[in-house]
């Protein structure tokens, strides 16, 4: 059987694969596109670290290697951290990660399926009965549409572009989004840009220091729950829960850098205009629009439903029983793709040993 992709899903279901008997490189083989160790966290921007705003939960088994998230160095960038930690991992398992393989297809062969991937030289495949789709959101940037979008003369960035402030020295920036990217943007080129505009689609719901809204947070993973198993587009997730705020986000605040406009109306060549005529110039607008699942390399297998989505119940793909999601809409967050791992290894196994 084949996992695709080595991010915080699929080295947990690894991780319970192993654990329940199979052999990794063996039994069952996992494929990322890379180039490196740490999942989608590898290419986040320099100024990310780990701590209050950003938390990742520890795999599966991380205890066995004496190292924690929890304890990670905060100064550190967090794709660095995390990149060591999953490449400790990894070795520590034996997982034999397959990299950079990057999946471009994955069709049924008889009563088998192919998964096609390239290295970047090589096109290859592989023939197996089972795939775990652990691809994650990282390669699937959404960006809204806007009139004028396209008629922008400056220059259009998403969060999955953003490297450094230093790149945006002296510029007027407007950063779209009612998430925690967006907030990071805003404190991250507080200083370097010329002006800062922050719109958002809602009001922003900031939430008091480390307050989790479990009541909203639960509510969230139950619509994208539902909307996985009913086949639509999953919805936002952070438009639901609110924002907890940290020490920097609330000095932020109350330096009244975190105002954020309501959304503009248009798009125009030099910059944005709002509904009631007002006019901000921008020579970059930074999209913290969020992302859509990585899902194209599946599309010979025609899962996609008319609804927007593909059907999928605690992890299993409803049209074909070969198929498993891991880190899919309600496991879309580092526990969520823990637990993920659980679930979905079992049912693996319990469909290797029905065949
Ligand atoms: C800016 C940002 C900050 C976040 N912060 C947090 C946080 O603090 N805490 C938290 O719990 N969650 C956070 N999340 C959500 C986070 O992304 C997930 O929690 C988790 O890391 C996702 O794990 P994953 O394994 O599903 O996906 P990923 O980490 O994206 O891993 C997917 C893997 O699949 C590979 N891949 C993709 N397509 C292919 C293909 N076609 N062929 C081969 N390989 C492929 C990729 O290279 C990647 O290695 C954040 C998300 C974003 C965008």
């Amino acid at each position: 059987m084949v996992v695709i992709g080595a991010g915080q899903a699929g080295l947990s279901v690894s991780f319970y694969l192993k654990r329940l008997g199979l052999d990794p490189g063996n039994d069952f083989v996992v494929l990322d596109r890379g180039p490196g160790t740490g999942g989608a966290w590898q290419h986040r921007w320099d100024s990310l670290r780990l701590g209050s705003a950003h938390r990742v939960n520890d795999l599966p088994g991380m205890d066995e290697l004496g190292v924690s998230f929890e304890t990670a160095d905060r100064t550190l960038p967090a794709r660095e951290v995390v990149a060591d930690y999953y490449a400790r991992y990894e070795q520590h398992y034996g997982f034999q990660v397959v990299r950079p393989a990057s999946v471009t297809a994955v069709e049924t062969r008889g009563l088998n399926l192919a998964v096609s991937f390239s290295n970047g030289v090589t096109e290859q495949d592989v023939t197996t009965d089972i795939v775990v789709n652990a691809t994650g959101t990282w390669g699937s940037p959404f960006i809204p549409w806007y009139p004028g979008r396209d008629d922008f003369g400056g220059l259009q960035l998403h969060t999955t572009d953003y490297v450094a402030a230093e790149n945006l020295v002296d510029k007027d920036v407007v950063v779209v989004g009612g998430g925690t990217s967006a907030i990071s943007f805003m404190m991250d080129l507080e200083g370097s840009a010329k002006s800062l505009t922050w719109v958002a689609r809602r009001p922003i719901e900031f939430l008091g220091e480390g307050e989790l809204n479990l009541e909203a947070g639960a509510a969230a993973v139950a619509a994208q729950d539902a909307a996985a198993r009913a086949g639509r587009a999953l919805p936002s997730i952070v438009s639901g829960t609110g924002i907890p705020r940290t020490r920097r986000m609330q000095a932020a605040i109350d330096r009244e850098l975190l105002v954020a406009r309501p959304m503009f109306s248009a798009i125009e060549p030099d910059g944005v205009r709002w509904a009631d005529g007002t006019f901000q110039h921008a020579d970059v607008i930074l999209w913290a629009t969020g992302f859509r699942p990585e899902l194209r390399h599946l599309a010979p297998l025609k899962l996609r439903e008319r609804e927007g989505g593909v059907t999928v119940a605690a992890g299993a793909s409803w049209k074909d029983p070969r198929i498993f999601f891991a880190g899919y809409g309600p496991q879309a967050s580092t526990i969520g793709a823990n637990r993920a791992g659980r679930t979905i290894a079992r049912q693996v196994i319990a469909s290797l040993s029905k065949m």
